[in-house]
Parts: C-alpha cells; sequence; structure tokens
C-alpha cells in the first residue's frame, strides 16, 4: 500500500503564541502578557528552522501558514526574519501560499506592506461578530469600526487573498445578529470566509461561567438555523462551501488547510506545534519556556509520537476526506490504498446512508445536509 512517505511536498505551520489578551472562548495555546519572551521566542523558532534543514532538504515547502495566538501583534521584523530564514533553509516553491493570521487593533499600514514585501500573500482576519456588544461580551480587544478600518487597509497595502474568520452560536447572539454579520462580511468581498459554532471549552472564562451557571449557551436549533442560513446565503453571495467551516470564492480554497484535510503532511514549528511526517505524528512541548530554554542548546523535545498505521491512515482519510464537501472519492481511496472502501466499510456507510448522513454518487462519498449537522456521529463509523 502507498503511504504518506511518496510525498515530497510538505505545508508548514509555524505558531506564535501571543495575544493581546485571552478571549473568553479561546482553548488555543496562546497567552496574554508574555512580551518578555517574544523575542527568545523567535529565536528558538530560527533554531528550530536550523535543525530541521538537513531533514528537509529533499521536501519541497508548498504552504506556509503563521498562525496563533496572534502573529500580527509581534514586530513585522521579527516575522520578515523568520520567513526569511525559513526561505534560507528549506525549499519553499516559487508561489507557495503564505498565510498569517491577523487581529483587528494589530495591524498597521506598514507592517501589512512588510508582510507583503516578505512574500506573505494570504491574510486571514479574526473578525467574528459584527456588533460590538458581542465582541465585548467574547472579549475580543477590538470593535467592528476597526475590522472594517484593517480590512480597507489590507486591500489598500495589496492583499488580494483575505480570508474573514466569523463565530455563530455565541451567547446572546440572535438570529438577526448573524444574518447581518454575514451579509457585512460577504459585502466586503473578502477570498474567504469561515464560520465556526461557538464550543464551550474547558477552562476557558466561558467554560468556567457555563459551571457556575452564569452563561446561557445557544439553542442547538438557532445554532444550526445559523449554519444553514450561512451556507445558503454566502451560496448567494457567490462563495463555494468547500469544508465543513469554510466558504471561498472559487480558486480560493486555503491551500495550507487543504494540507491537512487531504492527510498530506506538514511540519509544526513552535511550541505546543503539531507535525505529520513520514508516517508518525508528533508535537512540540506545550511549556513555552521549556521550549525556549531547550532551543537555546538546540534541543527540541517532541512528544506523543505516534506511527500511524495503515488501518490509521485510511481512518483519517477517510474522516478528513468527508469533511470537505466534494466527499471522498472512492476511486482515489482506491489507487492509494489498494483497496475497496466498502469492503472495508460497507456495513457503516449502508447504515449510515440509511440514516440520512452521507449519500453515494457515481464514485464519492460525500455528508448530506443532515450529515453536516452530525458529521461526528458519521466520523466515529470510521475510526
Ligand atoms: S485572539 Fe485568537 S488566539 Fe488570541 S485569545 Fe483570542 S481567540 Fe485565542
Amino acid at each position: 500500500m502507498q503511504t504518506q512517505k511518496n510525498d515530497n511536498t510538505l505545508g508548514l505551520y509555524i505558531h506564535i503564541p501571543f495575544c493581546k489578551s485571552k478571549c473568553y472562548y479561546c482553548d488555543f495555546f496562546s497567552f496574554a502578557g508574555r512580551e518578555d519572551i517574544i523575542y527568545p521566542y523567535f529565536q528558538a523558532l530560527k533554531n528550530e528552522i536550523e535543525s530541521y534543514k538537513g531533514i528537509l532538504g529533499n521536501y519541497k515547502i508548498g504552504t506556509v501558514y503563521i498562525g496563533g495566538g496572534t502573529p500580527s501583534v509581534v514586530d513585522a521584523n521579527c516575522i520578515r526574519e523568520l520567513i526569511n530564514n525559513c526561505r534560507k533553509h528549506f525549499n519553499i516553491e516559487p508561489g507557495a501560499e503564505i498565510s498569517i493570521e491577523a487581529n483587528p487593533g494589530t495591524l498597521s499600514f506598514d507592517k501589512l506592506a512588510t508582510y507583503l514585501d516578505t512574500g506573505i500573500n494570504r491574510l486571514s482576519i479574526g473578525m467574528q461578530a459584527w456588533q460590538d456588544r458581542l465582541l465585548e461580551s467574547i472579549g475580543r480587544i477590538h470593535r467592528s469600526g476597526e475590522f472594517i478600518e484593517n480590512f480597507e487597509l489590507a486591500r489598500k497595502a495589496g492583499f488580494t487573498n483575505i480570508n474573514v474568520d466569523l463565530i455563530f452560536g455565541l451567547p446572546g447572539q440572535t438570529f438577526d445578529d448573524w444574518t447581518e454579520t454575514v451579509d457585512n462580511v460577504a459585502e466586503l468581498k473578502p477570498s474567504h470566509i469561515s464560520c465556526y459554532s461557538l464550543k464551550i471549552e474547558e477552562g476557558t472564562v466561558f467554560g468556567d461561567m457555563l459551571g457556575e451557571g452564569r452563561l446561557k449557551p445557544v439553542e442547538d436549533e438557532l445554532d444550526r438555523q445559523m449554519y444553514h442560513f450561512a451556507i445558503d446565503r454566502l451560496a448567494g453571495h457567490g462563495f463555494r462551501h468547500y469544508e465543513i467551516s469554510n466558504f471561498s470564492k472559487p480558486g480560493f480554497e486555503c491551500k495550507h488547510n487543504l494540507v491537512y484535510w487531504e492527510g498530506r503532511q506538514y511540519i509544526g514549528l513552535g511550541a505546543g506545534a503539531h507535525s505529520y511526517f513520514n508516517g508518525k505524528r508528533y508535537n512540540n512541548t506545550y511549556d513555552l519556556n521549556n521550549y525556549i530554554n531547550c532551543a537555546a542548546k538546540n534541543q527540541f523535545h517532541r512528544e506523543n509520537i505516534e506511527e500511524i498505521d495503515i488501518n490509521g491512515q485510511i481512518s483519517e482519510y477517510i474522516i478528513l476526506g468527508l469533511r470537505l464537501i466534494r466527499g471522498v472519492d472512492v476511486d482515489k481511496f482506491k489507487m492509494k490504498f489498494e483497496t475497496d472502501v466498502f469492503d472495508l466499510f460497507g456495513k457503516q456507510i449502508d447504515r449510515l446512508i440509511s440514516r440520512g448522513l452521507i449519500e453515494f454518487n457515481e464514485r464519492t462519498l460525500r455528508l448530506t445536509k443532515l450529515g453536516l449537522d452530525l458529521a461526528n456521529q458519521v466520523f466515529i463509523e470510521f475510526l
């Protein structure tokens, strides 16, 4: 059977774990008030890049994603040096998609111009909601006026590929709030919009508030209404729904995220970053100080190293593939794994089709409208 080892193109993820303040719903690996270690952290990243240079010599980097945290809170020269170091040691393909995440209130024209100058060609802005009262209630540092200003600044600086992140199902968010958010953002004509359903996680401010009975989550029915509204309305605005939570203008799908969904290889740099390389998944330490101190001695602790055997590869391929609206092509599956998906999962597929959660059209298995709502129930069948 073919394995990932034959693929010599990689995605590169670089984690910048700094934020101005912590949003109430956020369980990402990010910290507020750690400006003191920004420069040592970038030095550590430099060392980590160098640690991979011999290993990645034969690989091409097709996409780079600088995520966080809020990468745009740091000095743009740190980002410039970071990209320069990647170019020095890795084989970044000409025309590679290079994305950076940014939050309104942390951008300036000069910063955006520096990003473009370094070759960053995709900007992902965390807008989340249009209404200032909601932004305040979820602990965001910006208001919608700043989002509009920063979006227009990005256009003026020369960004043509801009994603806007939105969240629905926020406590206190009405259906009308959501329709206003979707319409107003779509009218700005970004090339990509992500719409995430809020999940309240333990260890967040919202998680604590929920535990103490001080937070009323949105009803499931409203959450689903909001999701299906986004699907229909964004289609009307010319966006293609290509992944459960993602919509793009034709040709503007996020190439880096497609690396994950198509089960291809990637390397993650920085504290807490995950990698999938040579058939193994692993992550860097989540201890920020430890990451920096060890990197200074050129030591990099990779944790949770997990060899993905062929059964694991097959499960991941189907689960990730079903996240894509185009679904899983059963002929491609057969070519890749030299086995028929119906031989392996015939019973599960029949059961899911009879429950109306997936459909089979000619040669693809894909989620139905109901399946999009109950995707986890589908995925579990392929584990
Ligand atoms: S800006 Fe993003 S990463 Fe930072 S705290 Fe808010 S949601 Fe989390």
